[in-house]
């Protein structure tokens, strides 16, 4: 065992933070923090992804650097750990690949929850597996106050009678933040300060990201 996960071993439940993290920014932390306090749970696990598979296509900054700053994000909270364990896997990623295989390292006795951003919760039953992943944890879809919330709970409504899967909605305000505008904003030359750390900001603009074309 890792030793990210060597220390994590006596936790009972976790919260997977999953995400492009392209860059990483103060509404996922913040996200992280309320819902480890709401759900009660141990330890929060950023996993970034690896080669997402449903963004084929898409330029997305190489997985080092967004492993990179999820880390430098994160350090400061000892509640926050960032796993590899996508940024590892070769081929494309999938979260019931991650699912299982922390389900198999830490037992099946651990609880899971998988916060995402509810727009990926609507096209849950695209991914890989969904049944599994459903029974393997359980969801918190994190979205801004309001946001396609009629959309969202519709969904969330239609899955738990299909498949019987658990999926929370959480309203988070400061989720008005996205990885997008962030991006926009440096090719832009606007401000980005006061949006995500200042390690991470620092970070993007001494290496130069983002300043081309998406
Ligand atoms: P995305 O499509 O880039 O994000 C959709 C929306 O959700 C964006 O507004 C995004 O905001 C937000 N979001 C994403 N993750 C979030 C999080 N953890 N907390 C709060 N907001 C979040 O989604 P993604 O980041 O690539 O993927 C999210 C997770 O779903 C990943 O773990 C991914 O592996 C998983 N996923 C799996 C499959 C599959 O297994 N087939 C398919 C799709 C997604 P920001 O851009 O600001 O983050």
């Amino acid at each position: 065992m890792d030793t990210v996960y060597e220390e994590l071993k006596n936790c009972r439940s976790f919260a997977i933070m999953g995400g492009t993290f392209d860059p990483i920014h103060y509404g996922h932390l913040v996200t992280a923090e309320v819902v480890k306090h709401r759900f009660g749970v141990d330890k929060v696990m950023f996993i970034p992804t690896g080669r997402p598979a449903h963004k084929e296509g898409k330029k997305v900054v190489d997985n080092e650097i967004r492993y990179k700053m999820t880390c430098m994000a994160t350090d400061s909270n000892e509640d926050f750990v960032v796993s590899r364990i996508e940024i590892d896997r070769p081929g494309k990623t999938y979260s019931i690949d991650t699912v299982r295989a922390l389900k198999e390292m830490f037992g099946p006795d651990k609880k899971f929850y998988f916060i995402t951003g509810a727009d990926a919760i609507l096209d849950i039953l695209k991914w890989r597996d969904p049944e599994e992943l459903l029974r393997l944890c359980e969801f918190i879809a994190v979205t801004r106050p309001g946001y396609a919330k009629k959309d969202v709970l519709e969904q969330i409504a239609t899955i738990a009678e299909t498949y019987g899967g658990r999926i929370n909605y959480y309203e988070v305000p400061s989720l008005d933040i996205s990885s997008s505008d962030l991006r926009r904003r440096v090719k832009d030359g606007e401000p980005i300060k006061y949006l995500l750390p200042e390690n991470v900001e620092k970070y993007i603009y001494d290496n130069g990201l983002y300043k081309e074309e998406e």
